[in-house]
């Protein structure tokens, strides 16, 4: 018997059950990811955007860019749209590729992509496949409207396909899209594409940079003066000619702090995972949102060391008593940041660094204890503080790096804890987890349609 901090202990069929122990076996991590948690983090995106009647049209893109976050494509695609979003985005046209190749038409979702070399991505697949695309410099015009204007010319009397174009607008974050002066001088050229029936302007589109810090004041006001070039981009956009359909630049943050600029469609991304944006907005709680990922894995090692022995490489932690010491075994291999090492006064550097959090459930009860020394390749160190024996610690109990947050009485971390321990945000802390460590789902069948689920790898279901 193991002690198991992963509080998972039913299953809905004992195949389920199969699935998981095969996992076990294959690898001593997993990430679990929830998929009725990822569906009702979107229902409540959609309830926010739907609950202003000023804008009773604005839709909700699920931003599923980076296997999305690190909680696998597909699946968290079809969660998604479980919850009510009907557009999805991905910065790769290729994942938006897989999402149309995964089965999920054009009935169901559409898709928008933007980051792409110009010269080298598949427009023509991707317009067959009816996504839509951003461009932000002249170079994605001239290439798009070429693509364009092969796939009419290959379609023999079928249906002609029009490239659904968002311009991409830049309006203060520094990064993709026309400035207003490019704008002016591209206005024209999309006005014929346009009205040659090559690109249909679907979308104008931008992304804010500082919409996180809603308690500083500049970023505010930076924020209110992204929102006015928006506004006038649109109106240069009009004196052209063009009048895109959809208008959209709120991520979560601004889904969530600031409904006049929800305008045509939202695009949150960290809010479907359950996090917010940015510690210093508050708890996911506060929002409404709930992490869907949780992360566990088995002990590999337990044993006792005398006071003054250095926990791995450096000697940047050394115990100050005796106490047992227990390996995890992933390393920053798997992404778990190096940076969450944990160092103490006793060790090389002489200071203290809180590593990353950990849960163990022990005889009294959930403990949290701190990755304790560098975190290596494929494994980690910590330090109990304690006697495993005392605490029914042993080899093989599952324990938990992060997960939904249950709560203070169960002290669970959750990757913005890891996130302020590697000094860095959630969104990298899910995001690097590496695709050797397995992809778990719990509540497929409760949350997709038989047809939906036959999408999915039946073994990763639990
Ligand atoms: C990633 C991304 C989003 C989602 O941002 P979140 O902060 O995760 O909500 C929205 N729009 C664009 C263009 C993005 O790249």
């Amino acid at each position: 018997m193991t002690f198991d901090a992963s509080g998972l202990t039913h299953f809905d069929t004992p195949e389920l059950q199969a699935n998981y122990e095969r996992a076990r076996r294959r690898y001593p991590a997993q990430a679990i990811v929830d998929l009725a948690t990822l569906r009702d983090n979107m229902r409540h995106l959609v309830e926010i955007v739907n609950a202003d009647e000023s804008q009773p049209h604005t839709e909700v893109m699920g931003v599923v860019k980076a296997d999305a976050y690190g909680h696998g494509l597909v699946p968290t695609a079809l969660a998604a749209l479980a919850g009510g979003a009907t557009w999805l985005g991905t910065a790769q046209s290729h994942e938006a590729l897989v999402l149309r190749e995964a089965g999920i038409g054009l009935d169901r979702a559409r898709i928008l992509t933007w980051v792409n070399d110009p010269y080298e991505v598949p427009y023509d697949e991707l317009l067959r496949q009816h996504i839509d695309i951003s461009v932000g410099t002249i170079d994605a015009i001239h290439e798009l409207a070429k693509a364009a204007e092969t796939v009419q010319r290959s379609a023999h009397g079928e249906e002609p396909i029009v490239a659904h174009v968002h311009v991409k607008v830049e309006t203060g974050f520094g990064r993709n899209g026309f400035t207003l002066d490019q704008l002016d001088a591209v206005a024209p050229l999309l006005k014929e594409l346009q009205d040659k029936g090559l690109f249909e302007i679907t979308g104008q589109w931008s992304h804010l940079a500082v919409a996180d810090m809603p308690d500083t004041p500049e970023f505010v006001d930076e924020t209110e003066q992204q929102i006015q070039r928006f506004e006038e981009f649109t109106e240069h956009m009009k004196a052209a000619g063009i009048e895109p359909k959809m208008r959209h630049l709120a991520n979560t943050a601004a889904t969530l702090s600031r409904p006049n600029i929800h305008f045509d469609l939202v695009r949150p991304g960290v809010g479907l995972y359950g996090y917010e944006p940015d510690p210093a907005m508050g708890t996911p709680e506060q929002y409404g949102l709930k992490p869907a990922m949780t992360l566990q894995a088995q002990l590999s090692s337990v044993k006792t060391v005398p006071a003054g022995t250095g926990l791995s490489y450096g000697r940047v932690y050394v115990t100050e008593k005796e106490t047992s010491a227990v390996i995890v075994p992933v390393g920053y291999a798997d992404g778990i940041h190096r940076s969450a090492s944990g160092f103490n006064e006793a060790g090389a550097r002489k200071e203290q660094h809180l590593g990353g959090p950990v849960v163990f459930m022990t005889k009294q009860g959930p403990l949290v204890r701190h990755v304790s020394g560098r975190i290596c390749m494929d494994q980690f160190i910590i330090d109990l503080h304690g006697s495993a024996e005392e605490l029914g610690i042993h080899v093989g109990d599952t324990v938990q790096l992060f997960g939904p947050g249950r709560g203070q009485e169960f002290c669970e971390p959750t990757a913005d804890d890891w996130a302020q321990a590697a000094d860095t945000i959630s969104y990298e802390i899910y995001t690097c987890l590496r695709n050797r460590v397995p992809r778990l789902y719990r509540n497929a069948a409760s949350v997709l349609s038989e047809q939906d689920l036959a999408m999915l790898d039946p073994t990763s279901l639990i």
